[in-house]
């Protein structure tokens, strides 16, 4: 058989891996599609005539943030709900908060009872179900100083606020949202940059919340200014949903204020490709085009993306958003969020289908948060079967096994 013969045949098998995938990828709703917007463009107008703003007030964030749907009556005004379901946002409503930017309900289709925006919003029965841990992280046992999170040598969290544009109903840190929206008091931050300043191994610094863009501009200037006026820390991250939920948020005068404080990461939460709008692509693009990585941090949710296509969908779609997959983390086992925990099976046949199926690029690191905050533990199907004294046996992506020598590495000076 000659190499064009042989190239032939393997271009043919390659293509038959993928054309499940191929026959299913138009199916799954995706935000960039026409049909996706359309109905969001009604959806918008529905909102805007019910809350009697305008196309301006739409495009300014404090308008969405002041104008998030918290009332059952206004939401089913908005979006259909049957008896049973109204029922349930009145109960849950008065255990657990639950708050919608105007921008995130007219992403949510009416036509489908199980759709992944509205999951992630409404509040369902299912809320209510007592299994799991209120802090199943205990990150309340790791806080040293001011409003800082510490589990690890070299970096540490702030937590600015327990304010967000939405509420999602799978929040793994719903203990915190309480009754109000709150900043962290000056005093805390103070005392919280005093700590990073007197421990100089800390040379990575997460802002988090809540999230962390719902600072105003001037505090966040002035705390990403201390930060980066500290020698010994290399970068910091923001971790923000406002992306997905509320894209608004990122103005230039924002924009302006983030590219002074280089290398600068945001890391953010798209779950459905269906999040993944033109709205959230401008707001993308100006960061982007800032200088500004974008990193994504899905959550595996039942019902939502513990599919082997949608995840793959998701992560494809993201690299065009100049946003890189970075991690899947199985959902934590918080009170309120049964409903959303898939089995750790779903997660590793997941990340089976991503490898070699897809690039590099687009596959995360799928993690199991080890219970009492003892860190993030990578997971992934078996690669390595064996691991002997000269040689280790390895599966590769297609299930093919080879034997793979592993002698001793020699010294370098032994080549010169
Ligand atoms: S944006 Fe993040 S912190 Fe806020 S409710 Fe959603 S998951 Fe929780």
């Amino acid at each position: 058989m000659n190499k064009r013969q042989t190239a032939l045949e393997r271009a043919a098998e390659l293509k038959g891996r993928i054309q499940d995938y191929m026959d299913v990828k138009d199916t799954i709703p995706r935000g960039m599609a026409e049909s996706e917007q359309e109905k969001a463009l009604e959806k918008k107008q529905r909102i805007l005539a019910l809350l009697e703003a305008t196309e301006e007030n739409w495009n300014d964030y404090k308008w969405q943030l002041k104008n998030r749907i918290s009332d059952v009556e206004t939401l089913t005004k908005l979006i259909s709900l049957d008896d049973e379901e109204i029922a349930a946002v009145q109960k849950i409503g008065e255990t657990y908060r639950w708050s919608i930017s105007p921008y995130y309900l007219s992403l949510i289709d009416d036509n489908n009872r199980y759709d992944p925006i509205k999951l992630q919003s409404v509040p369902m029965v299912a809320e209510m179900l007592e299994e799991g841990l209120a802090d199943p992280m205990a990150e309340e046992f790791t806080n040293p100083a001011g409003s800082i999170t510490r589990r690890y040598p070299d970096r540490v969290i702030i937590n600015v606020t327990n304010q967000c544009a939405m509420y999602c109903r799978h929040c793994q840190r719903r203990r915190n949202i309480g009754s109000d929206d709150h900043h962290t008091t000056r005093k805390e931050l103070e005392e919280s940059i005093a700590y990073i300043r007197d421990n100089p191994e800390i040379r990575d610094v997460l802002v988090a919340g809540g999230d962390a863009l719902l600072l105003s501009d001037a505090t966040l200037d002035w705390l990403l200014g201390e930060l980066h006026a500290i020698p010994s820390v290399d970068f910091v991250r923001l971790g923000s949903r406002v992306l997905v939920t509320m894209p608004q948020r990122i103005t230039d005068n924002l924009v302006g204020i983030l590219k002074k404080y280089p290398p600068l990461f945001i890391n953010t939460q798209f779950n459905h490709p269906k999040e993944l709008t033109p709205e959230a692509k401008e707001a993308c693009d100006k960061l982007a085009t800032a200088g500004i990585p974008l990193g994504n941090q899905a959550v595996l949710l039942n019902g939502i993306n513990n599919d082997k296509y949608v995840m793959r969908l998701l992560n494809q779609e993201l690299l065009k958003f100049r946003i890189r997959p970075y991690y899947i983390f199985q959902a934590k086992r918080v009170v309120g969020t049964t409903h959303f925990r898939t089995s750790v099976d779903d997660g590793i046949e997941i990340m089976e289908y991503l490898r070699g199926y897809t690039s590099g690029m687009a596959i995360p690191t799928y993690i199991i948060n080890a219970p009492h905050g003892h860190g993030k533990t990578p997971m992934a199907p078996q690669y390595l079967i064996s691991r002997g004294k000269d040689s280790v046996k390895i599966r590769t992506w297609e299930g093919k096994v080879f034997d793979y020598p592993n002698k001793p590495t020699r010294d370098i000076k032994e080549f010169y």
